[in-house]
């Protein structure tokens, strides 16, 4: 590093709080040195008490860029000067690009699941997809599935403090998107049933089968499944949680929640730089399997 930086060097961030644990510093810098590129990628411990001062900090410094996770995710927005389309309707920021001065706020968590499922091959557009969850990532799983042309979406959610958000989502798509959306209580298992049976894709996007919920999964049993559904999940420690152990058991292609975090990174990487990250590099010495 030492070697790399000099006076020309751009500068990317990562603000959140707690934010030490996080794997993006290490990606982004092994993605830069591999492509020569001038830019050094930091993480900053923010709270929402100093975030409009860190925006216009970054901003006053010329900051190319920078990403942003919880609890700063939902506040950010009144701060900058744009939204993407999807980022207005996820109510939610994960990356920021600072264009002269000039700040946009994309949320590229969606873009990611929607680029992992690509990379494995998986075509969803113009299909019908159910999805369990309505927390931060599945908002941004529902929104940017709706927009690239996913023709049905049936979501489920507990009758928790998030269902009001799982109205608000459906809302949102029916009204902004050509994508039919339809809300279901996960307690209604005959629905879930019934919806699992013509959907092409089933989607786990909440924290179930992660610790400390780890060897639970959001439906009751195998049958829920046939050979020919894609089972995905947004968790991925373990790598291969009850849900995805079952739908392999059933002989169901599945998919953890690996690619989302590699690919969420290459969408914001390439909007700060305009080069593709070296996707293949980076499952390689970051040891991603999806
Ligand atoms: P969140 O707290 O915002 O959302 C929680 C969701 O889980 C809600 O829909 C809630 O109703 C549901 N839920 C909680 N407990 C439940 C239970 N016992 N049964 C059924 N539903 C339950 O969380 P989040 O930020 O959306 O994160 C959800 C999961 O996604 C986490 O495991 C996180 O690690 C993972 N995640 C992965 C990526 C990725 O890139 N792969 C990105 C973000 C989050």
């Amino acid at each position: 590093m030492a070697e790399r930086i000099t006076g020309h060097t751009e500068l990317i961030g990562l603000i959140a709080t707690p934010i030490r644990h996080s794997k993006s510093p290490t990606m982004h810098n092994e993605a830069f040195a591999k492509l020569g590129l001038d830019y050094a990628y930091l993480a900053f411990e923010v709270g929402n008490e100093q975030l409009e001062d860190a925006v216009k900090g970054f901003k006053a410094l010329g900051v190319r860029g920078w990403n942003v996770s919880m609890p700063n995710k939902t506040v950010i927005g009144k701060y900058l000067d744009h939204l993407s389309p999807a980022a207005e309707l996820c109510g939610a920021v994960n990356t920021v690009v600072n264009d002269h001065g000039v700040l946009t706020g994309h949320i590229t968590d969606g873009i990611g699941y929607m680029r992992a499922l690509k990379d494995n091959n998986i075509d969803v557009i113009g299909k019908k997809m159910t999805i369990v969850g309505a927390g931060g990532a599945a908002t941004a799983i529902e929104i940017q599935a709706a927009l690239d042309g996913v023709k049905e979406l049936s979501v489920f959610n507990r009758k928790d403090e998030f269902w009001e958000r799982a109205q608000q989502n459906v809302k949102n798509i029916n009204e902004k998107t050509n994508c039919k959306a339809t809300l279901y209580d996960l307690a209604d298992t005959e629905s879930l049933r019934r919806e699992i049976a013509d959907s092409y894709l089933f989607a786990n996007a909440t924290g179930v089968g992660m610790k400390p919920l780890e060897g639970q999964m959001v439906i009751p049993d195998a049958s829920f499944l046939r050979p020919e559904l894609i089972v995905t999940d947004v968790v991925y420690m373990p790598e291969k949680t009850k849900l995805l152990e079952v739908a392999e058991s059933v002989g169901c292609k599945n998919m953890n929640g690996m690619g989302m975090m590699l690919y969420q990174g290459a969408a914001a990487f390439e909007m700060w730089t305009g080069k593709e990250m070296p996707i293949e590099y980076m499952k390689e010495i970051l040891n991603i399997h999806f």
